[in-house]
């Protein structure tokens, strides 16, 4: 670590045209670096939310999810065995929607109470 000769600042390592310097943040000074070694340009990589947002699915089983058989019979499948849970979906006042999961498929449907 360095600091600016000229303020005290701590130096940052930075290319410019394929040139290592060290600059000074605070008062602008520059400094060329000969000598590369332990010089490292920090490099932020970003992740997007959205690579988050990808996984998670309006239908996903909740864990209070349970399961019923021989009630309801999956419309793809015939399967009669499938997850059963309710969710608020529109607003407060209004009933929740059941949520269906077919145990063999997978095929989800909702029902309005
Ligand atoms: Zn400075
Ligand atoms: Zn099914």
């Amino acid at each position: 670590m360095k600091f600016c000769p000229r303020c005290g600042s701590i130096l940052v390592p930075r290319v410019v045209d394929g040139k290592r310097y060290l600059v000074c943040p605070s008062c602008g000074y520059m400094e060329e670096v000969k000598d590369s070694t332990g010089f490292k340009v920090q490099v932020k990589v970003k992740h997007s939310p959205r690579d988050k947002l990808l996984v998670v699915s309006a239908n996903a089983v909740p864990p209070t999810a349970s399961k019923l058989k021989g009630v309801v019979r999956c419309p793809k499948c015939g399967h009669d065995e499938v997850l059963v849970w309710m969710q608020q979906t529109r607003a407060a006042d209004e009933p929740p929607t059941r949520f269906y999961k077919c145990t063999r498929c997978g095929y989800t449907w909702r029902e309005y109470a």
